[in-house]
C-alpha cells in the first residue's frame, strides 16, 4: 500500500476538531477524491498529506515509512522526493518562464546537471500539452495554462505521491474536466492522486472518494 492513513485526528486551538477520525488506503496508480464543502478540512487533510502540518494524533504512512513521527529534517526531505503538491494558489513565480519554474524542485534537491534539468523540465511540460509555451512567461498565460504548469512542476521529480487541493477551482467546468483527465492520466502509473475539491460533478471521474463534514 502505497498510502495508508489511519485514524487521523486534528485541531488547531486545541478543542474544535477539524479531521475527525479519518482513514483510508490508497495504492499507486490509484486516485482519491476528497470532498465536501468549504470549511470541513479538505486543505488540513491535504496538508497533512503533504508533512506541512502534523495531526495531533493518528498515523500516515507512506510506501511504509510512518511520516507522523519522522523529524522535522527528514519529513522536508520527503516532502521534496516524493510529494508532488498542486497548491490553490498554484504559487508560480510571475516573472519567469515556464520551464524556470517546472524545474524548481530540482533546483532545490540539486545533485542534477543542468542538462539533466532542462530536459526533464521539457518532459513535464510535453506531458501536460505546454510544448508550445516552453518559455513563455507565466504572466502571459492563460488560468488553465497556468494549472498544467503547476502540474508538471509537481511531477517532473516523479514523486510517489501527488496531492492537488482545489485545482480546478478557478476554471471553467470544461477546463476543469481537462485538468482532472489529466492528472488521473499522469497518475495512473507509479504513483497515487490525492484529489480535493468541492465540485460534484468531478466525482465521477474517481474510483475512490472520501467525504468530510
Ligand atoms: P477546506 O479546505 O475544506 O475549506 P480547511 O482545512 O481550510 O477546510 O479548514 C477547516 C477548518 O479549520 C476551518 O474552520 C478553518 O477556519 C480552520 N483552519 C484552517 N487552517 C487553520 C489554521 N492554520 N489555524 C486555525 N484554524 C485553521
Amino acid at each position: 500500500m502505497l498510502v495508508k492513513v489511519t485514524s487521523l485526528c486534528h485541531t488547531y486551538d486545541g478543542r474544535t476538531p477539524v479531521l475527525n477520525d479519518i482513514s483510508f488506503e490508497l495504492n499507486s496508480g490509484c486516485a482519491l477524491a476528497v470532498t465536501g464543502p468549504s470549511g470541513c478540512g479538505k486543505s488540513t487533510l491535504m496538508n497533512c498529506l503533504a508533512l506541512l502540518t502534523r495531526p495531533i494524533s493518528g498515523r500516515i504512512m507512506l510506501d511504509g515509512v510512518d511520516v507522523t513521527t519522522l523529524s522535522e529534517s527528514k519529513r522536508a526531505r520527503m516532502r521534496l522526493y516524493e510529494i508532488g503538491l498542486i497548491r490553490q494558489d498554484l504559487a508560480l513565480l510571475p516573472h519567469r518562464s515556464a520551464l524556470e519554474n517546472v524545474i524548481v524542485p530540482l533546483l532545490l534537491k540539486g545533485g542534477m546537471p543542468r542538462r539533466e534539468m532542462l530536459d526533464r523540465g521539457h518532459e513535464s511540460l510535453i506531458a501536460v500539452g505546454l510544448e508550445k509555451h516552453i518559455d513563455s512567461q507565466i504572466g502571459r498565460l492563460s488560468g488553465g495554462q497556468r494549472q498544467r504548469v503547476a502540474i508538471a512542476r509537481a511531477i517532473v521529480s516523479r514523486p510517489m505521491l501527488i496531492l492537488a487541493d482545489e485545482p480546478t477551482a478557478q476554471l471553467d467546468a470544461d477546463n476543469a474536466q481537462r485538468i482532472t483527465d489529466l492528472l488521473l492520466q499522469l497518475t495512473a502509473g507509479q504513483s497515487a492522486l490525492v484529489f480535493a475539491t468541492h465540485d460534484v460533478s468531478l466525482l465521477a471521474s474517481f474510483e475512490q472518494r472520501l467525504q468530510l463534514r
